[in-house]
């Protein structure tokens, strides 16, 4: 017997919600509870829990680490009633999850084309391709992992060869904690400086609307800027400048080593409604859309791999 720590809401945006969802374990074991109930991180709600990862905080090692489940928005809210109305509420939790400290051998998923002219050097587009296991994963990170591939194979097809290597990185073990990335960064150490630009779609491939560069080179918003004009018949023109590498998701670890950052935007006022839930499935992707994205990933990836320089750092 003993208390949960229930978090109740209001949604105001991912940023703002997710912290409950990742530091609420913690503080909820500062308070002596033996469990924590966290309102999912959603905007909208069909009755479904939504998961994803949470952090134990290092200062309180001297406490147990207590269990936190995600509740439904309807639970969060009906618990929020019964204890406004003064009732005593019991809650029984029985839980699976576990980290039993055997991590086991997974492997990023590389694919490339060489370069005809300058292959030691690199535009790198990635994607993850793990997913949380309560739905098909197929919108986080499904549609990023396959225009990743998909640009590839387009290429290829269109008997295009780029004169830098084009390669496709699918990472492995990214909602664990960023593993297939942070190694790739480590291995691969020794070419860091012949990455021309690291590519990545963390936010849905729903219709595109262009690039957001995560630099501050004023050459390189230029280049891109002229790149995003061929993307007028679509309306995939705009270019956002973002130099916070906080934004980043995946690929902010390839920034930490000063390679330029690129991320495909899309307009995802809808993500956070199916995200880590059962209702990521395919009903969420849009085959015209998706098409959409690989076009533009594809005339990206084999303008930036075939100019006569680098992306300027
Ligand atoms: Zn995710």
């Amino acid at each position: 017997m003993g208390k949960f720590v229930v978090y109740n809401y209001d949604w105001i945006s991912f940023p703002d919600a997710v912290k409950y969802r990742k530091l609420g374990a913690s503080l909820a074991e500062q308070l002596g509870a033996i469990g924590a109930l966290i309102r999912s991180v959603t905007p909208f709600s069909g009755d479904v829990p939504h998961t994803g990862c949470l952090s134990y905080d290092n200062n309180t090692n001297s406490l147990p680490k207590i269990p936190s489940a995600s509740i439904t928005v309807e639970d969060a809210e009906l618990f929020g009633r019964l204890a406004a109305r003064g009732v005593n509420i019991t809650v029984s939790l029985s839980m699976e999850a576990r980290i039993d400290g055997s991590d086991g051998m997974s492997r990023n998923t590389v694919s490339e084309i060489t370069g005809s002219t300058k292959p030691d050097e690199i535009v790198l587009v990635t994607g993850q391709l793990d997913s949380w296991d309560v739905g098909q994963g197929a919108m986080d990170n499904g549609g990023a992992a396959f225009i990743a591939w998909r640009a590839l194979s387009v290429i290829k097809k269109l008997g295009l060869r780029p004169k830098r290597t084009v390669r496709s990185v699918l990472w492995t073990g990214e909602e664990m904690g960023y593993y297939g990335v942070k190694q790739y960064s480590q291995k691969h150490i020794n070419e860091l400086n012949k990455i021309s630009v690291a590519m990545e779609s963390v936010s849905g491939t729903f219709k595109p609307t262009g690039l957001t560069y995560r630099g501050q080179n004023t050459t390189a918003k230029c280049i891109l800027n002229e790149i995003l004009q061929s993307m007028k018949p679509i309306n995939a023109t705009q270019l956002l400048i973002d130099d916070n590498i906080d934004g980043a998701l995946d690929i902010r670890y390839l920034m930490e080593k000063d390679i330029p950052g690129l991320s495909l935007d899309t307009p995802n006022d809808q993500y956070y409604r199916y995200h880590h839930s059962i209702g990521d499935t395919m009903q969420v992707l849009n085959t015209r859309e998706l098409d959409l994205c690989t076009a533009v990933w594809t005339a990206i990836v084999y303008v930036l791999a075939t100019i006569d320089d680098q992306l300027p750092r």
